[in-house]
């Protein structure tokens, strides 16, 4: 029975207020089911208290609340933790939280693999194998709250889960539909209600979407650039064939909401003996110019049959003071999560594409 009734969660404000409609109802029990969904997060009808015992029935026989199934959940020595979620077709993708002392960030996949193939990333060995619906990322956020007992607002108002970063599987500019639903629902004031301030999307640079990213979901931008040259560029990061380093950083000088307050991370992998030079961090400095930039180093994480290794703490060290000194901030990323596969750039899932 339960395979037949339609999930509501996912749906956006008019989706769901068209459902209560068709049921006879008010549309204004939708603002009642809303709340109960994304502020209570309340999965049975049954405890839905403030709607009346009928339509909590009649509910309860057409539709679900339901969250993508956790197949396999790990937690690292550091705390962070991974959960292999499966979604109605068997599809899987990862999502990961990774704490902080008093407050943490949940990385959300946005695709199953990925169409990228960038040559440092592990999702990148994956062929995409599909797109992920506004539920299925919406129910990642969901799934990390239950996770955490953090439905509704804590007593104190503190939160373990306090932001969210679009930085899991696949490319969420090439599903900007779902992703930009899914945020929608999780920025409602009425609902999940995380602040636009609280989200980073981060892509690999799909030049003509970022624009209107920036303009209709206002989040925090972070980009994927990790060479200063396109020669190189058009290796680490493939799509830069597309869309050149030149263009990107036009993008970035354009992206609404962008100023000095409110700066474009620049995630910087390091490779040891490809991209960590002195000379690239000169570059870096100077391409950035008029850029409300910050940088992000990451050091490269491995994984099995990955062509690369990860720069000395002292090369990393010796490029950071580099981008100080040219003043940008540039904290080089403690790697979280790596005995589990969890830190940037490991995740990937079993789900393979199917043959044509
Ligand atoms: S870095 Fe992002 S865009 Fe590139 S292959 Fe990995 S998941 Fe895809």
């Amino acid at each position: 029975m339960t395979s037949e009734r339609k999930n509501l969660a996912g749906l956006s404000r008019g989706e769901l207020a068209a459902e209560v409609v068709s049921m006879g109802e008010k549309p204004f029990r939708s603002k009642q089911l809303w709340h109960w969904i994304y502020h209570q997060g309340e999965t049975e009808f049954d405890r839905m208290t403030t709607l009346a015992k009928s339509l909590r029935m009649a509910l309860t026989e057409n539709y679900v609340v339901k969250r993508p199934l956790v197949s396999n959940m790990q937690t690292s020595e550091d705390r962070t933790r991974k959960w292999l979620v499966e979604f109605d077709d068997n599809q899987q993708a990862e999502t990961v939280f990774i704490p902080e002392d008093d407050r943490g960030a949940v990385c959300i996949s946005s695709q199953v693999g990925c169409t990228l193939t960038c040559t440092f990333c592990r999702t990148g060995t994956q062929k995409l194998v599909r797109n992920l619906t506004a539920a299925e990322i919406v129910g990642q956020f969901m799934l990390a709250r239950d996770s955490y007992n953090e439905w509704p607002t804590p007593n104190d108002g503190g939160r373990l889960i306090s932001n969210i970063v679009m930085m899991g599987m696949g490319e969420p500019l090439l599903n900007y539909e779902n992703v930009a639903k899914a945020l929608t629902i999780i920025m409602d004031s009425e609902g999940i209600a995380l602040s636009k301030r609280r989200i980073t999307l981060s892509t690999s640079g799909i030049v003509p979407v970022m624009q209107r990213c920036g303009e209709e979901l206002g989040v925090n931008l972070a980009v994927s650039l990790h060479a200063v040259r396109n020669d190189l560029r058009d290796i680490l990061v493939p799509i830069n064939r597309k869309y050149p380093i030149s263009e990107l950083l036009d993008a970035c000088r354009a992206y609404p909401g962008a100023n000095n307050a409110r700066r474009i991370t620049f995630e910087y992998v390091m490779l040891r003996g490809v991209n960590d030079s002195d000379a690239d961090a000169r570059e870096l400095v100077r391409l950035l110019q008029g850029v409300p930039a910050k940088f992000n180093l990451i050091p490269f994480n491995a994984w099995e049959g990955a062509p690369y290794k990860c720069s000395s703490n002292t090369r990393m060290g010796q490029f950071a003071e580099i981008l100080n000194n040219g003043g940008f901030s540039a904290p080089i990323r403690v790697p979280r999560g790596r005995d589990i596969l969890a830190a940037c750039g490991q995740l990937k899932s079993a789900s393979i594409r199917k043959q044509r």
